[in-house]
């Protein structure tokens, strides 16, 4: 028999951070990912990390700039947790070999984004912090004796013996699933992106962590807390959608719908540059009536200014100089998820989350731009450490003993013939359960969702995971009577502007 080792499912930055820091603890663990390593919206992240790092900065200055973007509901403490912590992590990435932009000076260059009242966001490669990120993590996980890396490989459910959650089921690439049994398992999956039309999230972004936390009986909490991006580029069959930087709207680019009318102006005085949740409801609006494009073209210099944007858009027969730039807004970030506690355990025994597929407090309604790498490392190695310690204290007869596990019926084609289902279900979320909802289209939903799941096969195991989750959705945005953060509902004005129209 050989002995269980934790089992962590994803490898963006929460997976990876958590197997190092179990393995740097002397603890093995075995990764799990449905795709490659790199295959992850951490892969992807532009913009950086936001750390308390410059003259003038502080930890508690950021945990206020978080609260304040939290519309209320963030855990001062799990806030104070991540901005204290941050710091100490992003010197252990320096360790490890991450490079970050730095200045002529030689010292990290710290750049300033919306609601943050201090420059603190640190980048790597520009826009490409993600990528190198993941990539300096990739080289230490392969090559680590402690962590076994299985790609294409993808977790169906979890196993339960009694009240303790003590493997998974996974089915690898080619050939039949399998239990892996496990002394702990870590969900670090990610986000939801993909339960919506247009999403910024890759397409392994399919709400998998909520889907099997819930049916092991784990709680979840907040749900309904959604950021949209107001501009991805919006092109039929484009998904995941590339994101049209904020920075292009700052240079001077202007939004117009179908009759070439400004209509931002509309929403808010400020126009393309209000806050992103307005733009966002504005773009809503445009799209649904006809379309909503960015007229870039007076913007002197484009590709020169924005040669990745350039790029992206010629990648899709598009010239920013010349053609108008489809946009819509897209799902960007769930701030909800599997609730934990500061470690990372969920309220399931045996079972841990950790990044965008966890609820730790820390977002509340709403996140502040560049928190959630800083969350994924921070309470990724809370995680790492509190496990290693529990599973160093761990008798070996208290372990479950290793059982077979029925194995599971598999139609491989059942999924794929579910893809107008999940098409259908997409279009619903976006305009039911979006940017604006309402009792009535939250209704309207429930009933759709009810009604997909009726008619989905029972072997269609992915596409009944993203419909139960796109429901749980649904049901907490209706039980949700206010309009907070994320969640804004048109029965339920927000108060301020309960007030304007009085
Ligand atoms: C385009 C874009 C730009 C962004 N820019 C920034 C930014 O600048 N700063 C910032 O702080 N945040 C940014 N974000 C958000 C941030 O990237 C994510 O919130 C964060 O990377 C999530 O990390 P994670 O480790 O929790 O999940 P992910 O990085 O999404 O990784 C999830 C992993 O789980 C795997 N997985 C999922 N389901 C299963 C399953 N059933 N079995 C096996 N494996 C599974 C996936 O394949 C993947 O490897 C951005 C997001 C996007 C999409």
């Amino acid at each position: 028999m050989t002995t269980p080792r934790p089992v962590i499912v994803g490898t963006g930055i929460a997976g990876l951070w958590t197997a190092w820091r179990l393995a740097s603890e002397g603890q093995p663990a075995v990764v799990v990912t449905k795709e490659t390593l790199a295959d992850s919206a951490s892969a992807w992240a532009q913009g950086g990390i936001a750390v308390a790092l410059g003259p003038g900065d502080s930890p508690s200055q950021h945990a206020a700039d978080t609260l304040a973007a939290s519309d209320g509901l963030a855990d001062p403490e799990a806030v104070r947790i991540l901005t204290s912590e941050g710091p100490s992590r992003v010197y252990e990435l320096l360790a490890l070999g991450a490079r970050f932009d730095r200045g002529l000076d030689g010292r990290l260059r710290l750049g300033l984004e919306a609601a943050h009242t201090q420059p603190r966001i640190i980048h790597a490669g520009g826009d490409r912090t993600g990528a190198a990120l993941i990539g300096c993590l990739a080289q230490v996980i392969r090559c680590h004796p402690l962590i076994e890396l299985l790609e294409h490989t993808e977790v169906v459910r979890l196993v339960e013996d009694g009240e303790r959650v003590t493997g998974v089921i996974v089915l690898p690439g080619s050939g039949a699933d399998y239990f892996l049994r496990a002394s702990a398992i870590v969900l670090a999956t990610g986000g939801v992106g993909q339960l919506y039309a247009v999403t910024t999230n890759p397409r392994v972004a399919t709400a998998d962590g909520w889907a099997l936390a819930h049916r092991a009986v784990a709680e979840l909490r907040d749900l309904e807390f959604l950021q949209f991006h107001p501009t991805a580029l919006k092109l039929p069959g484009v998904n995941p959608a590339p994101l049209i930087s904020e920075a292009v709207r700052g240079a001077g680019a202007l939004l117009v719908d179908r009759a070439g009318r400004r209509f931002a102006l509309d929403a808010d005085a400020r126009g393309e540059l209000a806050p992103r949740d307005v733009v966002a409801r504005a773009v809503a609006i445009a799209d649904a009536a006809g379309g909503a494009w960015l007229d870039a073209r007076a913007i002197a210099d484009f590709p020169a200014v924005f040669p990745g944007t350039t790029a992206i858009l010629t990648r899709h027969g598009l010239d920013p100089v010349h053609d108008l730039i489809p946009v819509a807004p897209a799902l960007h970030y769930a701030m909800g998820g599997v609730l934990t506690d500061l470690q990372g355990r969920a309220t399931r025994a045996g079972l841990w989350a950790a990044g965008e597929v966890a609820s730790t407090g820390v977002h509340g309604a709403n996140r502040l731009a560049s928190n959630s790498l800083l969350e994924g490392l921070v309470f990724a190695d809370r995680a790492g450490r509190a496990l290693a310690t529990e599973l160093r204290e761990q008798a070996p007869s208290g372990l479950p003993a290793d059982q077979p596990v029925a194995a599971l019926r598999r139609d491989a084609g059942a999924d794929a013939a579910c893809e107008p289902t999940l098409m259908e279900m997409r279009e619903l979320m976006t305009a039911n359960v979006g940017l604006q909802r309402s009792e009535g289209s939250l209704l309207h939903a429930e009933q759709e969702l009810a009604r997909f799941t009726g008619a989905t096969p029972a072997d269609a195991w992915r596409t009944h995971n993203q419909l139960l989750v796109a429901r749980l959705i649904t049901t907490a945005a209706r039980r949700r009577r206010e309009s907070r953060g994320g969640h804004r509902r048109s029965d339920y004005p927000p108060a301020a502007l309960e007030r304007e129209s009085a």
